[in-house]
């Protein structure tokens, strides 16, 4: 999962649709869980829920940006928000494995109270629904959830990309490369199918809106977030 910086904007928007410019212009126009491009209908995404948290639901700290699988998924009801990681205050890049079928797998090498909130997180964005049953804890997902199918087209564009840019390698070839993928999303497939190549990395992270850079060393490997639970 992309970790965005949203800046340091700590107003309130009434009504909170307001913000939702704000936050294209400062992170793109993606999902922050599954990380798709969304052509429109995007939404105001309430890390805790503004039914049940109505002192939180037009503060700027509150907001993300979400598709309708990821946020009809997320639902209601009490939700603490340490028990999960959050792209825009962790480097959850660091806390998800993804891979050539489109699966999502939660990174389990942490110490246990870490895996948890991975874990967690995993399940409450529906990231672990995939047609495979590849691992415990994986759904299945509805038929109008193409968020795998989607994030697998996105892995075999990306490694056809790759093939191409061995035999012609161009920095105009690269920006164009890196045109594409800004036009689908799935900036974490991209990262990791370029992940032993740190120009591409740097690209990538420049390219897509409100990428913290925080979170990467010199080499662009992701690092400890500050401040961060990961
Ligand atoms: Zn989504």
């Amino acid at each position: 999962m992309r970790p965005v910086d949203k800046g340091g904007d700590s107003s309130e928007f009434k009504p909170y649709q307001k913000a939702q410019q704000p936050l294209l212009l400062q992170l793109g126009e993606y999902c922050s869980y599954c990380e798709r491009w969304i052509a429109s209908g995007i939404h105001v995404e309430h890390k805790k829920p503004k039914n049940d948290y109505p002192e939180d639901k037009y503060l700027w700290s509150n907001f993300l940006l979400s598709c309708s699988n990821c946020n009809s998924g997320k639902g209601h009801g009490e939700l603490n928000l340490e028990d999960h990681i959050w792209p825009d205050c962790d480097n959850t890049f660091r806390a998800f494995i993804y891979d050539i079928e489109g699966r999502v797998l939660p990174e389990d090498g942490y110490d246990s109270g870490l895996n948890e909130k991975i874990r967690n997180t995993w399940i409450m964005l529906g990231l672990n629904k995939h047609p495979d049953r590849f691992t415990s804890g994986n759904e299945l997902p509805s038929e109008k959830d193409k968020r795998w199918l989607h994030r697998k087209q996105a892995w075999q564009k990306a490694t056809k990309r790759k093939q191409e840019l061995s035999v012609n390698d161009t920095p105009a070839r690269r920006s164009e490369i890196v045109e594409m993928a800004c036009e689908r999303g799935f900036w974490s497939v991209w990262m990791t199918v370029f992940h032993d190549d740190a120009d591409m990395r740097q690209r990538l992270i420049a390219a897509f809106k409100g990428t913290c850079s925080q979170c990467f060393d010199g080499d662009l490997q992701p690092i400890q977030r500050p401040g961060g639970k990961i």
